[in-house]
């Protein structure tokens, strides 16, 4: 609600407005209002100011903070925006309004439309207000001075810019309008210029309404009149504190440039290597410190094209070429030469280029670095070597070509050195003595000959020659200058004469540090090796050290494979390794000529089995399921059967190692024994014809002895008869001589009783010999004898014996023809076999009774269960060349020995025949003068006996 005071203000014909004394809004008239559009809501706080003219908002706002300060407002010319949008310029004229108290209680303003202004009288005022205009115009600040230097005019962009009206403006010199620190300056300056009418020209800082000093170039220029005399001075101020500052940052970066360029400098001559730089068509432009002190040149000598003169000749024309090709593509780029030191020597170098572009794109420089690789080249040069070296030593090379590539290498890697490797002549070094040490050269592809010449042909000793001297006294011989020499004189003069300045002989030693060779290198300028080349050297002596070791470790290992090969040919025995994991097999070649393979053919299992008789494969196959499972060694027999039908006997014997990774390996040794086989088997064969016809003789023997006893008491006995039946037919019968002769014929009957009693005797064995026999062993013994009886007959006898079998007591020999018959009963049985294969299976054991049992099982003809007893009668056969008395003379032996007898059939096809003794029994007296005849009789046997009595 506007108040009293409000409404007079609404009552003035002008544009009027009140404050209060802080200056903040209070009320705007009628005839803002209109004049704005404006309503007094829209003008109270700060809305009023959008009617100000943006370009005047600033001063507006300073000029109205300075006036409420002051508690004082000056006129100020201000655009006011009219509702039709066109600006009006207005004169403000504010006043404070004080209470009684004297006291600031309102403001109230006016704004006078000067555009309305009626035209100033006087000239001088219109020239005024075109000045004013003019200068107002100016986009610069500018001011005019009275001739002795009073402000008289300033433009608007002044008043803007410092926030001030004109007149406060007028004492600029104590206003703090300039900075305290040029005030001094300012002041001189002006007064220079007033006094002399001179231009002025200075800088200095000028307060802005906000505070803030701006850099600004003040120069004045006297204006004038006719009569020459300065009428005013104009004075424009341009505001130059961006530029000044920037100037100030340019200084400050130039500054920090150029210590940076310091630091760079710093840090490039820091750098390891050696840093350049070139212009865009490759002439060097910069080489740092180091490239100078490595080279020996100056930064001049190098520039342009200067430095190619360090680089080594071999790499120059290749390094230009590719220099040349990256300036034309503008690549970054890498190359490795050589570039000499300033002593002569060259190093190896990678030279790393990389192209600077200016925003174009164009290259505008290169920049360079070279990094000294010599020790890299080195190593790569060494490990190449090292690398062929080995190659050859694997691959077999002789060892003269070893150590040819050798000293290849080392000529390489020592400068203007010739070089040669002599080797101790292995077959005299076994003389410890001086005397008996020879060297010989192996390799010496660039080594002065006569000095080689020397070497080999001196008869041994330190004072020969330096290679002898450095073998002799297994240590290093290092003349560096042989002028100052004394020693080896001959040798001396021969070396000096040949261009060789200096003599270095390392010895080589092998592993056990004997001298093995020795090392020569044959500088062709006094020296001694530096430390690299000690490195070197003791690199060189190390490989030449392995490659005289394995050579000579090749050379034994080829004589003592020769030996065994030589060893096998003549012992007739082949080996191979057999690895179980991996079926992997290896043959000497003595075993591939006992197989009758070439020996370009991979050995197989398979192979084995093909060679191996087709009879044996089955149990060779089984011998070794048996070993192989638990692992253990294994010793076989099997025939071998060669393609052409040849028969081959061989004895194998298998070891079995663990290799390094712990896997199974057998190692076997297989000795063709046909020929002790055949030898064997012939004379088996003429042992079972001379014991054939022994038996058969004795049985002719047995046969006439019987047919002599008998017939004579069978003749009595007929002609008893025949003369008992014609006594008996008389008439009358004779009866007394009938009973004669009848007394006669039982008398003749029992002489012929007699006499096979007799008979029976003589085949009864009076005494045994009694003692502790092992069945197991008299076994093994009977199997090998009759083996290979069996093995023609193609029965396969597989013994199973117990481990740990007990003894028996007996006699031994008797046991053996029981088992020899029980053996023999058993092929026999299996004679006709042809649809399998004929086994016997051999296993002793100890059965539940605690008895030591051996049993032969086969898988022959059998026979009917209802015999299983007859066939243990004496006579009873069914062969026809039999006898029949070996199973009753066997059950008696058995029997004898407390023992049991017996046969049974087996469920498969055959029979088992078995015995069981008692163990360890003492049998010192056993019943055994009983002849064997009665025991083994039948009851029938024993009623024709009884009979015959
Ligand atoms: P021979 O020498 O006449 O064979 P033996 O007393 O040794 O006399 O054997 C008697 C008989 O027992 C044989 O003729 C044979 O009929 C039978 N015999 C012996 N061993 C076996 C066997 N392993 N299988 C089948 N029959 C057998």
């Amino acid at each position: 609600m506007p108040n009293d005071f409000d409404r007079v203000v609404d009552t003035l014909p002008g544009i009027a407005f009140t404050a209060s004394p802080d200056g903040a809004f209070g009320y705007v008239n009628h005839c803002w209002r209109a004049y704005s559009g404006l309503s007094l809501e829209q003008s109270a706080a700060m809305g009023w100011l959008s009617v100000i003219h943006p370009a005047d908002r600033s001063h507006m706002l300073a000029y109205w903070a300075s006036a409420t300060r002051r508690g004082h407002a000056d006129d100020i010319v201000i655009r006011l925006l009219r509702r039709d949008g066109l600006y009006r310029r207005f004169l403000l004229r504010a006043n404070a309004m004080c209470n009684e108290d004297g006291q600031l209680a309102k403001w109230c303003g006016l704004f006078i439309d000067i555009d309305t202004l009626p035209a100033q009288s006087s000239q001088q005022q219109s020239d005024k207000m075109d000045v004013t205009s003019i200068i107002d115009s100016i986009p610069a600040m500018v001011a005019f001075m009275t001739p002795d230097g009073e402000l008289e005019q300033v433009n608007r962009q002044i008043n803007d810019y410092i926030g001030l009206p004109f007149d406060a403006l007028k004492n600029w010199s104590t206003s703090g309008t300039i900075h305290s620190q040029d005030l001094a300056a300012v002041t001189a300056a002006w007064t220079h210029s007033i006094h002399t009418g001179e231009p002025y020209d200075i800088e200095l800082r000028i307060r802005r309404f906000d505070g803030v000093y701006h850099w600004f170039h003040v120069r004045g220029l006297p204006i004038r009149d006719q009569q020459d005399r300065i009428v005013r001075w104009c004075v424009l101020q341009v505001d130059v504190d961006e530029r000044k500052r920037d100037k100030a940052l340019i200084v400050k970066a130039l500054r920090e440039v150029s210590a940076s360029e310091d630091r760079m400098r710093n840090l490039i001559d820091a750098v390891p290597g050696f840093v350049w730089s070139a212009a865009p068509d490759g002439s060097v432009s910069f080489v740092n410190q180091r490239w100078c002190d490595y080279t020996g040149m100056t930064a001049d000598q190098s520039r342009g094209s200067g430095w190619t003169a360090t680089v080594h000749p071999d790499d120059a024309q290749a390094l230009e070429e590719y220099w040349v090709k990256l300036l034309a593509l503008g690549h970054a780029g890498e190359f490795e030469a050589r570039l000499r030191r300033f002593d002569g020597a060259y190093r190896w170098f990678l030279i790393r280029t990389v192209p600077q572009r200016d925003e174009s794109g164009a290259v505008a420089s290169w920049f360079g670095e070279n990094t000294d690789i010599e020790d890299r080249k080195q190593t790569e040069r060494l490990l190449a070597g090292e690398k062929l070296l080995f190659g050859m030593m694997a691959a077999g090379s002789p060892l003269s070509a070893i150590l040819g590539k050798l000293c290849e290498l080392v000529e390489v890697m020592v400068d203007d050195c010739g070089c040669c490797v002599a080797v101790v002549d292995q077959k005299r070094s076994h003389l410890s003595t001086d005397a008996g040490l020879r060297l010989q050269t192996c390799a010496s592809p660039n080594a002065p000959s006569g000095l080689i010449q020397l070497g080999d042909n001196s008869g041994a000793g330190v004072d020969t020659c330096p290679t002898m001297a450095a073998a002799v006294l297994n240590a290093p011989v290092i003349v560096s200058d042989l002028t100052e020499e004394s020693r080896w004189e001959r040798w001396r003069a021969v070396a000096l004469e040949q261009g060789v300045r200096a003599i270095w002989a390392l010895p080589i030693t092998s592993t056990g540090l004997d001298v093995t060779g020795v090392l020569a290198f044959y500088p062709r300028a006094p020296a001694t090796p530096s430390p690299e080349q000690n490195n070197l050297i003791a690199q060189f002596t190390h490989l030449a050290s392995i490659a005289i070791e394995r050579a000579r470790a090749d050379a034994a290992l080829m004589q003592s494979e020769a030996f065994l090969a030589k060893a096998q040919r003549l012992s007739a025995t082949g080996t191979f390794s057999w690895r179980l994991g991996a079926d992997d097999i290896i043959c000497s070649e003595e075993m591939y000529r006992i197989l009758e393979v070439d020996t370009s053919v991979r050995p197989t299992l398979d192979l084995l089995y093909q060679r191996i008789h087709p009879d044996d494969v089955s149990t060779f196959k089984e011998a070794l399921r048996l070993a192989r499972a638990p692992g253990r060694d294994f010793e076989h027999e099997p025939r071998l059967l060669m393609p052409g039908g040849k028969v081959k006997f061989v004895h194998l014997v298998a070891h079995l190692i663990p290799d390094a990774r712990g896997e199974l390996e057998y190692i076997a040794a297989v000795q063709d024994v046909t020929q002790r086989r055949v030898s064997e088997e012939t004379l088996s064969k003429v042992r079972s014809e001379l014991s054939h016809l022994a038996r058969v003789a004795s049985l002719g023997a047995v046969t006439a002895s019987i047919a002599h006893e008998v017939n004579q008491p069978l003749a009595g006995i007929i002609t008893n008869a025949s003369t008992c039946l014609r006594m008996l037919g008389a008439e009358p019968p004779n009866i007394e001589g009938a009973r004669e002769t009848a007394r006669r014929t039982i008398r003749d009957g029992n002489r012929a009783a007699d006499v096979i009693k007799r008979l029976r005797a003589l085949y009864a064995k009076k005494s045994i010999s009694i003692e502790d026999v092992d069945l197991n062993e008299a076994a093994r013994e009977v199997i090998a004898m009759i083996l290979g009886e069996m093995q023609r007959n193609g029965v396969m006898i597989q013994p199973d014996f117990a481990d740990a079998l007990p003894t028996v007591q007996g006699d031994r020999v008797q046991l053996q023809q029981v088992i020899l018959n029980l053996i023999l009963n058993a092929a026999e049985s299996m004679n006709k076999v042809s649809s399998r294969s004929r086994r016997m299976l051999i296993t002793t054991r100890v059965n539940e009774n605690h008895d030591v049992n051996l049993a032969v099982r086969d898988n022959g003809s059998g026979f009917d269960l209802q015999d299983s007893e007859r066939l243990f009668n004496a006579f009873y056969t069914t062969k026809n060349t039999g006898m029949g008395i070996g199973l009753s003379i066997s059950r008696s032996i058995i029997e004898r020995h407390d023992g049991r007898l017996w046969a049974s059939v087996n469920e498969g096809p055959g029979a088992t025949f078995q015995f069981s003794i008692p163990q360890g029994l003492d049998r010192s007296s056993p019943a055994c003068d009983e002849p064997l005849a009665s025991q083994d009789l039948n009851d029938d046997e024993r009623h024709a006996e009884r009979d015959l009595k």
